[in-house]
């Protein structure tokens, strides 16, 4: 079993749970699970007299919709759990493992797995925000973790089984890049968007000007500026027009002999508004053919194709079609991806930068190559499923959430209502763009002990609030949520 995926305790702090607990299956969902009754296929395999000790054997489908097991399949992948608990059954029907021990000898192994491999804790993100940057950002589909675990291993990502020979690295990744992308010539994959960026302008622009308008001089978050990155590259950023109008006559003004490329950057988490213009892309791009000047797009959040959600966030394929020589992004953000840097565009020019001896040192690894091509050959991305949530489902899960929570707790009636809010896409794109949810309100100092609990969730403080959105929760963890909720109030 590889280890890599592997992720700390769930149940870090130990679960609290009276022995006499051990094997059994929490009562709300004897009722509301379909395929709780025993099989027929089981019987058949399994033949047991009314009196037989293995009828107290807890079966595999119970196990597996157990919160606090199922909580597991996120981390570690469901593969694993379902191995750990055939293997846990399986010892039981053998009569090496007392019935009413499984559930309790599969959560050790559960746990014992993912101590043994990172520090990193799995978090249920309650916040609302979708691209979560001190959340890891983009949370990966399922095909795109079980393309991790096949990468793990030794792969032919740099070599050719029909040829034998070394052949270009991530050829699959780069196929469905350009797939995705018509617009492309070729695609070039790095290690982040901040190295897309710094690797673009320093192959085409180093020891010369870039013209950027002053609009556009972002920082990216966490005091990093695009253009302290762009000058520790050795190039010189000449800024043109001002902070809320950049026309292209200003672009036209600054171009010179020691100007090699126009840089145009998309604010991707803030907003000007007002008296406000910025000269397009189309406009740029045809100044730059006349010049003979690159135009280089750094799009910041990875759509790839325009999204009807979305309108205002640009897009690759809209961006090269309109003229742009070079478009880059990142992988996880609103592309819903792993941590990437992608760089689309011309062919000539992608060469320069895939010869470029910087492209070396951003050379992006084959897990980044295996979960990117799963994610774009794949279904659609969790970002993308989270940001089109639709309101009225998320009312339900909340309520049913507040539902499972006063079941065991009556006295909270008044205390946990159901709020509209406001979730958000976060700072990898589309700043100001409303996504209309439901929370559940607990007290404010609910939110450490929750945080610290297992599942640990990262809630939402607001207002003296603690707020708990589901939009970027599986529907699957709401139990698991109740919970924690419930967990977090008896250490109250
Ligand atoms: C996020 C962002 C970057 C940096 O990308 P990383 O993948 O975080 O390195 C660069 N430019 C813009 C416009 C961005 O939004």
């Amino acid at each position: 079993m590889s280890g890599f995926l592997v992720v700390p305790p769930v149940f870090k702090t130990g679960v609290r749970r009276h022995p006499s607990q051990a094997g059994s299956i929490p009562v709300h969902l004897r009722h509301d699970r379909p395929g709780m009754g025993r099989s027929p296929t089981d019987q058949e395999a399994n033949p047991v007299s009314e009196q037989d000790p293995r009828r107290a054997i807890p079966r595999a489908d119970a196990l597996l919709a157990d919160p606090e097991i199922s909580a597991y399949a996120e981390p570690l992948g469901g593969e694993h759990v379902r191995g750990i608990v055939a293997s846990a059954t399986a010892q039981a029907r053998a009569g090496s493992l007392a019935p009413q021990s499984v559930r309790g000898r599969v959560l050790e192994e559960l746990a014992a797995l993912s101590r043994s491999a990172t520090s990193l804790t799995p978090v249920l993100n309650a916040t609302g925000v979708v691209i979560h940057t001190n959340l890891g950002r983009a949370p990966l589909t399922a095909a795109a973790r079980e393309a991790l675990l096949a990468a793990s291993g030794y792969v032919d990502v740099e070599f050719g089984l029909e040829s034998g020979v070394r052949e270009r690295r991530g050829r699959g990744t780069v196929d469905a890049l350009l797939a995705a992308v018509p617009a492309a010539q070729d695609a070039l994959v790095v290690t982040n968007g901040a190295a897309a960026l710094s690797l673009a302008v320093t192959a085409l622009a180093q020891g010369r000007d870039m013209l950027v308008s002053r609009g556009e001089l972002v920082e990216i978050g966490d005091g990093f500026r695009l253009p302290d990155l762009i000058e520790s590259t050795g190039v010189t950023i000449r800024e043109v027009g001002t902070t809320n109008r950049t026309h292209l006559a200003d672009y036209a003004g600054a171009l010179d002999e020691r100007a090699a490329a126009i840089l145009k950057v998309h604010p991707s988490n803030f907003r000007v508004s007002g008296f406000t213009a910025q000269a397009t892309v189309g406009e740029c791009a045809a100044l730059g053919r006349e010049h003979g000047i690159p135009v280089i797009v750094d799009i910041g959040s990875g759509l790839l194709a325009p999204d009807d959600l979305l309108t205002d966030e640009p897009d690759a394929q809209s961006t090269l079609a309109a003229g742009a020589d070079l478009v880059i992004c990142s992988g996880d953000k609103l592309l819903g991806g792993p941590q990437a840097g992608l760089i689309f565009g011309r062919a000539d020019l992608v060469h320069r930068l895939r010869r470029y001896p910087l492209a070396r040192a951003f050379r992006a690894g084959k897990l980044t190559l295996a979960a990117l091509e799963a994610t774009l050959r794949g279904p659609r991305s969790r970002v993308s499923a989270y940001l089109h949530r639709a309101p009225d489902e998320l009312r339900g899960r909340v309520e049913g959430v507040r539902s499972a929570v006063l079941a065991a707790r009556p006295d909270l009636e008044d205390v946990l209502a159901v709020v509209p809010v406001e979730g958000a896409v976060g700072g990898g794109g589309a700043p100001g763009m409303p996504l209309p949810g439901w929370a559940l309100v607990l007290p404010e100092h609910l939110a450490g002990p929750l945080r610290r609990g297992s599942p640990a969730i990262v809630a939402r403080v607001e207002g003296g609030r603690t707020l708990l959105d589901l939009r970027c929760i599986e529907d699957a963890e709401d139990p698991a949520v109740a919970s924690a909720v419930l967990a977090a109030l008896g250490r109250d």
